[in-house]
């Protein structure tokens, strides 16, 4: 018998990937399937991004380890691109590259969190925060159940117990809700009145819609000397899921300790991956507003057609990210004679090969998350077959 580790063990699979691995294993059988499960932008990566990438290996800069967190190059466009967009002045050591945004989280979790330390986010959550910080030993849970799926000073209020570290992902995957400045910096200031660690992962950032205005926690406080960390990455944004690159920005004394760590997990993300990453921070930014303009018009497309699906609800329309989360009445799994959304996504899968991840990966039963990164014929199509099985007899 393999014995497996007591922390893989209780590890639960990504239910995202999971959810989407069947799905490319029936696409691949011949079926006809379409995918909303996944969190990838469907834009080819912009080509100037893409020639920066084979310029990198026709130049050898492929037969070496590059710094640990990343070129100099790279981390000072990442520091004078945050600068731009925030107003707050950052040096490259205050920088650190990483094998995708997911790794830098899991790196900070295994430099901030002790077995049983406290740590909380909003509920419903990205699925791999509960599992990042379950490696690292910690306590996570989920806060709230308001209808907003926010993280309030009010929960945090009511902990029993001060976290060592909030969590906070804005705008929200899977949600789609967006803190505004006041609720951010009411959060900022209970972190820091408490004195804990604030991540905030400002993945989505960019991609805010219908006029929506998105603040950055850059724009509203100094990293020197702080305990706050900013997460974000070139994955969403610049449709670039497969380079594998993000970052951390924080005080110097965080990146040193980030390093450290990812020294002896990554050595350093790959190098080809950096030089795109680089062209993509410097380079035009329209590239950006093009791909947020048309998530913008799927946003709306598709809100639209999901009031017209009986007992499939959206509370309240997104404003960031490119997710729906859609709330399954009670009713409706009744007369489909099923137990819960995990249910109901595995017979969606089955009997109309449509792929979305139910709520409970999210920390929300009840839910199935679908995904407007995909073009709008085949959301379309989605719609169709999902209002054909939620209205057969
Ligand atoms: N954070 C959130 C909230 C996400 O949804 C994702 C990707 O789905 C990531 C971080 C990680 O992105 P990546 O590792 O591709 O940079």
């Amino acid at each position: 018998e393999k014995q497996f580790s007591k922390r893989a063990q209780a590890l639960q699979p990504s239910a995202t990937l999971a959810v989407s691995k069947k799905a490319k294993e029936m696409a691949a059988a011949g079926e006809d399937v379409i995918n909303l499960g996944m969190g990838e932008p469907d834009f080819e990566t912009p080509k100037p991004i893409a020639a920066a990438a084979v310029a990198a290996i026709q130049s050898g800069q492929t037969s070496f380890y590059t710094p640990v967190g990343g070129t100099l190059s790279l981390r000072k466009g990442i520091a004078q691109l945050a600068e731009r967009l925030t107003g707050q002045e950052l040096s490259a050591k205050q920088v650190t590259v990483t094998t995708g945004a997911k790794m830098a989280l899991y790196a900070l979790s295994q430099i901030l969190v002790n077995p049983g330390d406290l740590v909380v986010a909003a509920k419903p959550y990205w699925v791999s925060y509960a599992e990042q910080v379950g490696l690292a030993g910690g306590r996570f849970e989920a806060l709230g159940d308001d209808r907003f799926g926010k993280l309030t000073v009010a929960a945090l209020n009511a902990l029993d117990e001060k976290p060592k570290v909030i969590l906070l992902n804005n705008p929200t995957n899977p949600s789609g809700v967006l803190y505004s400045k006041a609720e951010l910096q009411a959060i900022l200031d209970w972190a820091e009145a408490a004195d804990c660690f604030l991540i905030v992962d400002e993945i989505y950032g960019r991609l805010v819609y219908n006029g929506a205005h998105f603040t950055s926690v850059l724009s509203l406080a100094q990293l020197n000397n702080r305990k706050l960390i900013v997460v974000d990455g070139v994955s969403k944004s610049y449709s670039m899921t497969g380079w594998r690159i993000g970052w951390a920005l924080a005080d110097e004394q965080i990146i040193a300790e980030l390093n450290k760590v990812l020294g002896h997990m990554t050595s350093n993300p790959t190098a080809v991956a950096q030089a795109a990453a680089e062209a993509a921070v410097t380079g035009d930014q329209q590239m950006v507003e093009s791909i947020r303009q048309v998530f913008e018009k799927r946003l709306n497309t598709t809100y639209a057609a999901i009031q017209e699906l009986p007992g499939l609800t959206v509370s309240d329309k997104p404003e960031g990210a490119f997710y729906f989360f859609i709330k399954i009445e009670d009713e409706l799994l009744k007369r489909l004679h099923l137990n819960s959304s995990a249910d109901f996504a595995k017979v969606l899968l089955e009997e109309e090969k449509v792929a979305l991840p139910a709520g409970e990966g999210f920390g929300k039963p009840g839910y199935l998350r679908l995904s407007y990164a995909k073009d709008q014929a085949a959301i379309n199509e989605a719609l169709k077959r999902i209002k054909r099985f939620i209205t057969k007899d």
